[in-house]
């Protein structure tokens, strides 16, 4: 670790700021532990580009990810919890706390450590993906949809993700033709009614992309049917992929213990493999992933921190 940064001794470092952290971020506060949150790369994390939130309990109106990302930020910032708008760049827990969090631009010593650095998008790993990322492809509709309208679209993915984002890109898009690998959806039944019964979503089923095609932007995509083995080509104007999520834990390689997809272990009590270290959230969560769950697990992190701190004092 560079000994030219600012050492920062604190007794909470919460490494993230998505449901998770910034749950974690109130409890520690009320629990006046003073808690500092590292932002990363996205206030709030993935709920903040949600554009509609319907699932999470009190909130019977529609609410966007954004609104309620604000409300926690308030409530947590209320509770003395402070937030650095950095990125952590490496961790040291191998001496024991205090552990060792160094950003861009500091290197915390925390006594305890909650991680609740999430997940992203999972990419195809296809030709074409990489070259027009960003000129047609795209892993976001609320903040890309905006540049599709009137024009069409497909979706890749047949989860929750894939049939809210391609009903939230109806909006602006003239048609959005929804790609999948198997002939059946993933997603929830509220979710895939609502999409079935958009007049403007269509659906290609037991297909799977190829390649991305294009000059400048992205105008077209070659697919393969999965049960016949025949290519098609398909014209498209966007090429959205929902295929789920890896969890952010390279940082941690070698420092926690993680499962063989790479999220973060921990016991009931939030505990990962190094004492002092609890984690929350999607980085240690490959089956909920949710607001609510997210919530309850970065409240329980925190409370168990709180615990282990009394206890060690
Ligand atoms: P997901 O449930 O894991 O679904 C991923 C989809 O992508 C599946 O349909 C999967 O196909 C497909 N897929 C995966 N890898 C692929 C590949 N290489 N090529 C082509 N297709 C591929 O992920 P998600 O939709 O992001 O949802 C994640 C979690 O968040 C879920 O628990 C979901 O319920 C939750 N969520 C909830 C809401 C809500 O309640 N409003 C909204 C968004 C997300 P298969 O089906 O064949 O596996």
């Amino acid at each position: 670790m560079s000994e030219e940064k600012t050492v920062q001794r604190e007794k909470v470092v919460i490494i993230g700021s998505g449901p998770a952290g910034l749950t974690a971020a109130v409890y520690a506060g009320r629990a006046m532990l003073e808690p500092v949150v590292i932002v990363g790369d996205q206030l709030g994390g993935q709920i903040a580009m949600s554009s509609e939130v319907e699932n999470y309990p009190a909130f019977a109106e529609v609410i966007t990810g954004q609104e309620l990302i604000d409300r926690m930020v308030k409530q947590a910032q209320k509770f003395g919890a402070k937030l650095e708008y950095d990125h952590v760049i490496k961790v040291d827990f191998t001496g024991g706390s205090p552990h060792r969090v160094e950003t861009y631009n500091k290197i915390y010593e925390a006594d305890a450590v909650i991680v609740t650095a999430g997940a992203s998008p999972r990419k195809l790993g296809i030709p074409g993906e990489d070259k027009f990322w960003g000129r047609g492809v795209s892993t976001c509709g609320t903040c890309d949809g905006f540049f599709y309208r009137g024009r069409d679209v497909v979706v890749i993915g047949g989860g929750d993700s894939a049939m809210e984002e391609g009903i939230f890109l109806t909006k602006f898009a003239d048609k959005v033709t929804v790609i999948h690998r198997r002939d059946e959806l993933r997603a929830g039944p509220v979710l895939q009614k609502r999409a079935f019964a958009n007049p403007k979503m269509e659906f290609v089923w037991d297909t799977v992309p190829e390649q991305v095609l294009g000059d400048e932007e992205v105008n077209g995509v070659q697919l393969r049917n999965v049960k016949t083995g025949e290519t098609s080509k398909m014209d498209t104007d966007g090429f959205f992929i929902f295929i789920g999520h890896i969890p952010n834990s390279q940082i941690f390689a070698g420092q926690l213990e993680m499962d063989e997809e790479g999220y973060v272990i921990s016991d009931e009590l939030m505990r990962t493999s190094v004492e002092g270290v609890f984690a929350a959230g999607e980085i240690q969560d490959s089956v909920y992933r949710q607001v609510a769950t997210s919530v309850g697990q970065g409240c329980a992190a925190a409370m168990s921190a709180e615990r282990w701190l009394a206890a060690k004092e």
